[in-house]
């Protein structure tokens, strides 16, 4: 018998949010735009503007797809209808577009999105401490993770953040179908708990998703927060 701990990646193993305003302050630096807190702020505002108003946003491939995310996603060969694919293809450039006129910048907006691609995948690092603290949970458990996104994103998170060797299974909300948090993702992962697997604890960051695949599965949580790392996980573990 098998006991599996369940995580979670943007926010707990990796940044995610941060790591994507530094990623915009390090473009507008690099296009000699003054990256204040107020104008990464606009850059994200715009990204937020183009990709809700995108009506393909709700297609279950792309549905937990953060417009900051959108910023580096690749859609080219998500499994959709080619027109939705075409449709969301440049989201990067539009957003960057809209961004770059809200800043009174003539700069271009391929070249800042093509910028802002290279320079977020540099900051796809764990925090400190993630690799052994994994190691160490992975003496006496299974590892599997558990995220919301697309699958060309995630999947490329988890090999750019050096941790995918570390874990069993990986279910993306994108290739599951559903959102983490529903029953339906729950019971995805439920059914590939077998040969007598159960589920130790599942860590994340979000009291939404990550809480209700823990309520959802009856599992026990840990929330990841400012206070509570990835890092102290391995010691919150009472299973034997
Ligand atoms: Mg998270």
């Amino acid at each position: 018998m098998r006991s599996v701990v369940i995580v979670d990646l943007d926010d707990c193993l990796i940044p995610d949010g941060a790591a994507a305003r530094a990623a915009i302050a390090a473009v507008l630096d690099e296009f000699a735009i003054a990256a204040t807190e107020q104008a990464v702020d606009t850059v994200l505002a715009a990204a937020r503007r183009e990709w809700r108003d995108h009506r393909l946003v709700t297609h279950r491939e792309v549905e937990r797809v953060a417009s900051w995310e959108a910023l580096w996603a690749d859609f080219h060969d998500l499994p959709m209808p080619r027109e939705t694919v075409q449709a969301l293809v440049g989201n990067d450039v539009r957003a960057w577009r809209l961004a770059l006129h809200d800043l009174g910048s003539a700069a271009d907006a391929a070249q800042a999105a093509l910028a802002f691609r290279r320079l977020r995948r540099a900051l796809v690092r764990p925090f400190p401490g993630v690799e052994s603290a994994l190691d160490s949970l992975r003496e006496r458990h299974e590892l599997w993770l558990a995220t919301d996104g697309c699958r060309s994103l995630q999947r490329a998170k988890i090999q750019l953040s050096g941790l995918a060797d570390r874990f069993e299974r990986v279910f993306v909300s994108g290739e599951v179908g559903h959102p983490k948090g529903t029953a339906e993702f729950t019971a995805a992962v439920r059914t590939a708990l077998t040969d007598g697997r159960t589920v130790c604890l599942v860590a994340g960051d979000s009291t939404t998703t990550d809480l209700l695949l823990a309520e959802t599965g009856g599992w026990p949580f840990v929330q990841i927060t400012d206070e509570v790392r990835f890092v102290d996980v391995p010691a919150l573990c009472r299973c034997v």
